[in-house]
């Protein structure tokens, strides 16, 4: 690999990882699920930007990619 590939390749690294946080300080975890209102469980919210509940996560994933395809 050239340097300059290396370079640019870790400049997008780098670069992900700030929209990546940028996405997470901006869209802190919900306490309740916003479809149904369900308290979602605080190990949960750790994980991600989490705003629903398990259940409804799922459900909203798998309309998702119906929609897609
Ligand atoms: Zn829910």
């Amino acid at each position: 690999m050239r340097p300059e590939d290396f370079a640019q390749k870790i400049e997008l690294a780098e670069y992900e990882e700030t929209q990546r946080r940028a996405i997470q300080t901006k869209r802190p975890s919900l306490s309740h699920c916003q479809d149904c209102g369900e308290e979602i469980p605080p190990e949960r919210q750790k994980a991600t930007a989490v705003t629903r509940c398990i259940g409804c996560q799922e459900e909203f994933e798998s309309l998702n990619k119906r929609g897609m395809s």
